[in-house]
Parts: structure tokens; sequence; C-alpha cells
């Protein structure tokens, strides 16, 4: 087409390549006037505006013309990170808005791919390598599935243009499959004074303080140290429990809740995490185990899927390990209070629970099916692999 030699499209010209560059201004939002239903092959001055505007959004000289440089960057605007294996090759440098778009997911972790360019050049490729390398992933400097899903975990935490994410959950992947020898806290809400949340004869302080020695038990029995936040009759501020879980260096908080609420058809299992849309922080870790114990519990229980959040408040806040708060039933809704006043049913969270953190531990080695395996089950598999 005309686009490959020197001359470029313009005001004026006519031909099937006016067309292509008209459509694909067209997919890209940049549509010209509503005059252009007369001749697509016509180069007007509709389609003379949309290249300018084009041209503008991507920084380009705006002079309206369609030449090897605009048409590049036309033809590369139609990849998304993910339509296609991305590698470097030279001579021939694969060039797109995916390439873009991985650059900038690279600089922001802090894997320095050179200045945003949309070409995967060798910069691009040292750092896809470091990528890989930190990731635990074969550095092969090429952007498959696996490297795919492993920077579309990071997603959230990428957005703030810090490696904390990635850190995070590197400490996670390496520090190996067992769960024997992690502190775990468990901070059952409320107590003392404070009964938390009431309904159909139950006190939440109570009820989490149960669910909370159903979990210890089974930790301690696999040779996790666990430490409460707080005793029968005390309730520390939010603050002062997550102190604690900082001080004692532990690995993983977990935080008891139940519901309650004047809707009385309110009910269902909630879990949380830190994060927080305005500072774009975000504990990736935190999410992938709240968002496995949120399917556990679900599978396991039937209890309504209320599903897993991002919330920024104090204890999720301050604690350094991975946080998760869950929101186990409501007692207000009949059936849920009926279900948590059955100590089978606690041993049933309590299982589900133990099951999401030895498969947080399992990271990418974890195959495990939602709400079918026992720990026995899972543990028999971690000793196989060694
Ligand atoms: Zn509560």
């Amino acid at each position: 087409m005309s686009t490959s030699t020197n001359t470029p499209l313009r005001l004026g010209s006519v031909g099937p390549a006016v067309a292509d560059v008209r459509a694909r201004l067209d997919a890209l939002g940049f549509a010209g006037d509503d005059d252009h239903a007369v001749a697509a092959e016509r180069y007007d001055a509709g389609l003379e505006r949309a290249v300018r505007a084009f041209q503008q959004a991507r920084g380009l000289v705006a002079d309206g013309m369609v030449g090897p440089e605009t048409f590049g960057t036309l033809d590369g605007a139609r990849w998304r990170l993910g339509d296609r294996i991305l590698l470097h090759t030279p001579g021939h440098l694969l060039h797109g808005d995916d390439v873009s778009e991985l650059q900038q997911r690279l600089n922001g972790l802090g894997f320095s791919a050179g200045r945003v360019d949309g070409r995967f050049g060798a910069d691009t490729e040292r750092a896809v390598r470091g990528f890989q390398h930190a990731y635990g992933l074969p550095g092969d400097g090429s952007v498959g599935p696996d490297t795919l899903r492993a920077l579309s975990d990071l997603r959230r935490s990428v957005s703030g243009g810090s490696a904390v994410g990635l850190r995070e959950r590197e400490r996670v992947r390496r520090s190996g499959h067992n769960l024997s020898g992690r502190v775990v806290v468990l901070d059952p809400g409320h107590g003392g004074p404070e009964p938390g949340a009431e309904g159909n004869g139950l006190r939440e302080a109570d009820v989490v303080l149960d669910l909370a020695r159903r979990i210890e038990g089974r930790l301690t029995a696999i040779g996790v140290d666990v430490l409460y936040t707080r005793s029968h009759d005390t309730c520390p501020s939010e603050e002062d429990r997550a102190a604690l879980a900082n001080q004692a260096g532990a690995d993983v908080l977990l935080s008891l809740h139940c519901d309650s609420q004047d809707q009385p058809e309110a009910r269902g299992v909630a879990t949380f995490f830190f994060g927080s849309d305005r500072t774009h922080a975000w504990s990736a870790v935190g999410e992938h185990l709240a968002d496995l114990i949120q399917r556990e519990v679900v599978a396991r229980t039937g209890l309504a899927n209320c599903r897993s959040h991002a919330r920024s408040w104090a204890l999720l806040k301050q604690t350094r390990m991975p946080a998760v708060r869950v929101e186990a039933g409501y007692l207000s809704h009949p059936s849920d209070a009926a279900r948590l006043c059955d100590p089978a049913f606690l041993d049933v969270l309590a299982e589900a629970v133990l099951v999401s953190l030895q498969r947080l531990y399992f990271g990418e080695d974890d195959t495990a099916t939602t709400g079918v395996l026992r720990l026995g089950d899972l543990r028999a598999y971690v000793a196989s692999q060694r």
C-alpha cells in the first residue's frame, strides 16, 4: 500500500489505503465527521481532522497526513497486551500498544524497560528477564501466557509504581510450602466490654473467639505459632492489634468477625484485604488470601457469597504482613445465626481457613480444587512434591 512508500496519504488522496486508515481510526474511536458515509476511499476534511486528533493523542507531528510513522503507530494501536506473544526480534522489532503497556508495567515494577516507545528492543527484553527471574519464571525474555499471568496478577500493585507488591508476593513464594514454623496472628474482633454485633441470641465477640480457638487448634497441630490479639475479657484498639502483629513478625494476620444488619435479609460471608484506590497501595498477597478464604468458605459452607473487597481500615493498613478480615455470616439472619451456633459448622469454617492458608503457600504450584481437598490431602500433596 502507498503508506509503505515515502508518499504520505493526505487530503485529496483516493484509494483502498484511505479506506483502511479510516477503518483503523474508526476502530480506535477517532471517527471523522458523520459525512464519511459518502466515500470511504476519499481522504476528506473529516478524515484529516481524525488523523490530526490521533497524531496529537500519540505525540506525533499533527500534520494531518499519514506517512510511515503515523501509519506504524496506527498499525500498532490494534494490539492489546495478551493478544500475542512478545519477544525481541532483532532487525525487525515488534511494536505496538501492547509493547508500550508492557514497558509501562515493567517500569512501574522497577524493572527498567527504558523509554516507553512501543518497540520491543534489547532494554525491554532485559527488563522482562529481570521480572521473570524475580518472579521465579523461566527467564527466556519473551512474554507468553505465564509471564502475562504474573503481570496481570500484579496489575493493581503496578499502578502505584512501586515494587512493594512484587516483593511481598516474592517473599511468600520464597518462603516455601510449609505452614509449620510460621507465625499466625488470630484477631477475634471486639471482646471484653465490646460484644460487637448481636442477633438471635448470639454475641459476635463470643462466636469469633470460639472460631479462633478452632483455627488455633488446627494450626498448632501442624507446628504453627499462634498469637492472639486479645483475651476473653480485653478489647484492644485496632492500632494496638496491628502493633502486636508487627512486633511478633507475624507471617499472616486473620481478623475474625461476624456481621449484623437491620435488614433481616442480609446474609453471607465477605472477606477484606488492604487496598486503597486513592493511593494505589495494594496488598497483592492479602487479596490472594482473601480470595482463597472467600472461595473455600463459600464452597464448603454454602454461605452466600458477598465477595472480597479492598479496604483501608486501620488494622489492614497498619499491619506489615498480609492481613485478611473475614466477616463470617450475619448474626441478624436466622439461618446464618443458626449455623454459627453449631460447633460442627465452626469446625468447617476453621478447616476452610486452614486450607486457604496452606494454598497461599502453594503459590504457583496450587492445583488444588476449591472446597474439595482437606488439609491432610494438601499436606500429602506437598510431601509428594519434594
Ligand atoms: Zn465485628
